[in-house]
């Protein structure tokens, strides 16, 4: 939904556009919601996430706002929500 006009389950085109997403955190703080955290000290989030939610059946989808941004992550900072750049050509 992110590129379309409609819902792809309900045809419908109502569509809430969330440029953050809620997750909670220590305390109950809110904190955007991403795919992880690198370093401990100097911790710095990766992959927060977006959403698109059809505001007529509710079907939601998730996009990470800067993909790219997960090319720098390191894997040995210590970090947690850690994963890997599968390498792979265009989809056809
Ligand atoms: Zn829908």
């Amino acid at each position: 939904m992110k590129n379309a006009q409609c819902c792809i389950k309900c045809n419908q085109g109502k569509i809430f556009h969330a440029h953050d997403v809620l997750d909670r955190g220590e305390g109950n703080a809110g904190l955007p919601m991403a795919i992880g955290r690198s370093g401990v000290i100097h911790a710095h989030d990766f992959g927060t996430l977006e959403a698109y939610i059809c505001m007529s059946c509710g079907y939601t989808e998730f996009y990470v706002q800067n993909p790219r941004e997960l090319e720098d992550v390191q894997p040995d900072t210590g970090g947690i929500g850690l994963g890997e750049v599968r390498k792979g050509g265009p989809c056809a």
